[in-house]
């Protein structure tokens, strides 16, 4: 079955089209069809298109809004040009949209339907800027596939639901969290989920068994602890700026810092919270780039001071993290690496394991170089936790999740 995966964001979408099924799925054979995106919907909006692992093409078009843009993106798949293994809209079988916020409401991934919709509803004043985008996509998908494609929502908090209560409320009044929904949510799911899965899958370890620490390192960053498959902790909160430090996110702060910086800098509250979340982070430290490619370029062929500071920031973040995870599940069996950072930058995996042989945790300096963009361990045979490194692949989970709810199928596995 061949599945039309979209994440659709305020001005771009990106999408997979993924072939598969239950045999697929049991055997790891899932085809992606074809890859791309769209950015700057609104204007002049540039795409980059690919069918299989074929080079990209790219271009700009007009796009005027979200709707737009999915016909401008099916119209490809289907011609001519494109290359892509599929001839007419038909051949299209479901479409998994990836949902930035459930909050307490959605704890899976289920087939969308108006209830649904008004649930995604309720729940934007808790994501304003990425729900409505993803509700766009929804509708957007609608009208032009028309209302019989099964369209499933996959949330990136619903991994999260298992948090304990001691894990997800903050020490503040309670009745902030009966009125207003204030807790933590976690985010960055769907990619802690499938680590684990894959995890599991590649060590043949029960489910029941696991005890690992994911972290989920790209531009935006978070870390998980999870026992017998389900998240118990994380580092995202109410929303994705709390934890680690990010390319443009601070992540951890004093809350009373916003009320200083804005008094001192004349801003709003809103404008601080713009500081913390787009100017902050590796970009604030180094004052450079938020790119850690760039970032570890310059610290290493300008020897640049506050290059280096940011970097040691960041892994010094992560590094509390590990340790705090330690304790909250005492020990852990692994500690895996995922993310454009996690998968590609062995200096960055050294650097958060450096003084962390206390709890066991060494890397193999061959195994971690010779690894680039793979899959697997870096850690020395036999030491505990290992330290894997598993690309993500929120896509293909969406896609799956699509093909198991559109089937009737138990998302948990
Ligand atoms: P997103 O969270 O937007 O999906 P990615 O997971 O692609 O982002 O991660 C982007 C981050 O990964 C950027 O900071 C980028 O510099 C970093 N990255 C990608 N490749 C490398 C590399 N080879 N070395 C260091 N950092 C890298």
């Amino acid at each position: 079955m061949n599945i039309l995966v979209l994440n659709v964001g305020s001005s771009s979408l990106k999408f997979q089209l993924v072939d598969t099924d239950a045999d697929r799925i049991g055997a790891d054979t899932d085809r992606r069809l074809a890859r791309g995106q769209i950015e700057r919907i609104g204007g002049t909006a540039i795409w980059s298109f690919r069918a299989g692992d074929g080079p990209a093409t790219k271009g700009t078009t007009p796009l005027k809004d979200h709707r737009a843009a999915v016909e401008y993106l099916l119209a490809w798949l289907v011609s001519d040009e494109s290359d892509v293994e599929i001839h007419s809209l038909a051949d299209i079988g479901a479409v998994g949209h990836r949902i930035v916020h459930g909050g307490e409401k959605f704890v899976r991934s289920v087939a969308i339907d108006e209830q649904v919709m008004r649930g995604i509803e309720e729940t934007i004043e808790l994501a304003p800027l990425h729900n409505p985008a993803n509700l766009n996509g929804v509708n957007a998908v609608r009208t032009v596939l028309g209302p019989a494609v099964p369209q499933v929502a996959v949330f990136d908090t619903a991994f999260h639901h298992t948090l304990p209560e001691r894990a997800f409320l903050y020490a503040i009044p309670y009745s902030l969290y009966r009125r207003h929904r204030v807790r933590r949510y976690g985010f960055h799911g769907t990619s802690h989920r499938y680590v684990s899965y894959r995890w599991r899958q590649i060590t043949g370890t029960p489910r029941e068994q696991e005890r690992i620490i994911t972290l989920h390192l790209g531009n935006g960053c978070s870390a998980c602890a999870i026992v017998g498959g389900e998240s118990i902790d994380t580092s995202m909160g109410f929303t994705p700026l709390e934890g680690l430090v990010m390319g443009t996110r601070s992540g951890d702060l004093d809350p009373a810092l916003l009320d200083y910086i804005a008094e001192k800098e004349g801003l709003s509250l809103s404008g601080v919270e713009t500081l913390l979340n787009k100017q902050s982070g590796l970009l604030g430290i180094s004052g450079l780039t938020n790119d850690m490619r760039e970032l570890l370029a310059e610290a290493e062929e300008h020897d640049d001071r506050r290059a280096w500071l940011a970097i040691e920031i960041f892994c010094y973040r992560v590094r509390k993290y590990v340790g705090a995870y330690l304790a909250a599940m005492g020990g852990a069996d692994a500690i895996c690496f995922a993310g454009g950072i996690g998968e590609n930058a062995p200096a960055i995996r050294s650097m958060i394991c450096e003084g962390l042989e206390w709890a066991g945790i060494r890397v193999d300096e061959a195994l971690n170089r010779g690894l680039p963009g793979g899959e697997g361990r870096i850690s020395p045979e036999g030491a505990t936790p290992a330290v894997w490194v598993i690309p993500t692949d929120e896509e293909l989970l969406i896609a799956r999740d699509t093909f198991r709810v559109t089937h009737g199928m138990e998302t948990r596995y």
